[in-house]
């Protein structure tokens, strides 16, 4: 946090907008003092912080001069205000889960890892356990760090599908480890350091693959159709093309805007389908949460 510190300091920020994801919850109150105590004042966005593709230029309306993004690295996106990105590592220790669970792996031998920002200094650690225990591990950089992967950018995954046998996720939570499910055909396990456990995720891709093909069927038939776009900076695309497009093809369609995508915010809305223009992996992840089918524009 220093180093962050410095930069904000260097930056003259006096008032700091801090975006943080839900996991830092607990953290977020002690990480505002710390910056006070530093002679910084803070704003604490409590709008959930799910990637840097949302950068809140509003922090200006509350006289911020700078924005502090917690947990996530830039995405190159421009803002009015200067972004100081704190990637929040968090050291964590695998080897005792890979211990108790590595007999999970016994059926491949050639190994990809992916893993989040927050675990990237897990890679070299995993790596070098599975190398020891005869495994071929394969690690590809296409982020800022070797093996990271994003919610919407897996080429991590994607580059070396052809010469694993399977991957390995570092993380704590299934999101990242289900991102690889839906790009590769190879089997995914997720080594959780929540949980303490390695699973497999073939019931996530059996489910998710049988509800995506589900709603591509119903969509042929839906009649009105709701064009979901959000204006998070990095998020935002035209949705007219596709509009145009729909509209060809019989449907009365409606462009809905929103900040955060979520299923009530449709609600009383007279729709028979949806088609998400905004994150990729919305409509992916919640696919249970919505009532009527979805469509992920980058996932069709
Ligand atoms: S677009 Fe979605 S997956 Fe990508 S950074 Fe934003 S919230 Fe994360």
């Amino acid at each position: 946090m220093e180093e962050e510190i410095e930069k904000l300091k260097k930056i003259k920020a006096k008032r700091v907008f801090v975006q943080f994801p839900e996991g830092l919850k607990l953290r977020i109150q002690d990480i505002s003092k710390k910056l006070e105590r530093e002679g910084l004042e803070t704003v604490i966005c409590l709008e959930p912080t799910f990637g840097a593709c949302d950068i809140r230029d509003e922090a200006k309306l509350l006289g911020c001069d700078a924005i502090l993004h917690i947990g996530h690295e830039s995405l190159g996106i421009e803002s009015k205000l200067p972004v100081v990105f704190w990637e929040y590592f968090i050291e964590a220790d695998p080897c005792p889960i890979l211990d108790k669970e590595l007999d999970k792996l016994k059926d491949f031998k050639n190994i990809g890892l992916i893993t989040s920002i927050q675990f990237v200094k897990s890679i070299p650690k995993v790596k070098d356990y599975l190398e020891k225990k005869g495994k071929k591990v394969f690690v590809h950089k296409a982020l800022q760090y070797p093996g990271q992967v994003l919610g919407c950018n897996l080429e991590a995954a994607k580059a070396i599908e052809k010469e694993v046998d399977c991957f390995l996720c570092i993380s704590a939570g299934e999101f990242y480890a289900d991102g690889v499910v839906l790009v590769t055909e190879k089997p995914v396990f997720n080594l959780d350091l929540e949980k303490k456990e390695i699973y497999s995720l073939e019931e996530f891709r059996k489910k998710a693959q049988k509800i995506i093909a589900w709603n591509k069927a119903q969509f042929k038939d839906a009649k009105r159709v709701g064009i979901l776009v959000s204006w998070k900076k990095g998020q935002v695309k035209n949705p007219f093309e596709l509009k145009k497009e729909l509209e060809k093809d019989g449907k009365e369609v409606y462009v809905l805007a929103m900040d955060e995508i979520a299923p009530e915010k449709i609600e009383g809305l007279k729709l028979d389908a949806l088609i998400s223009l905004a994150c990729p992996r919305i409509g992916i992840d919640d696919l249970e949460r919505y009532k009527i089918p979805i469509i992920n524009w980058d996932q069709n």
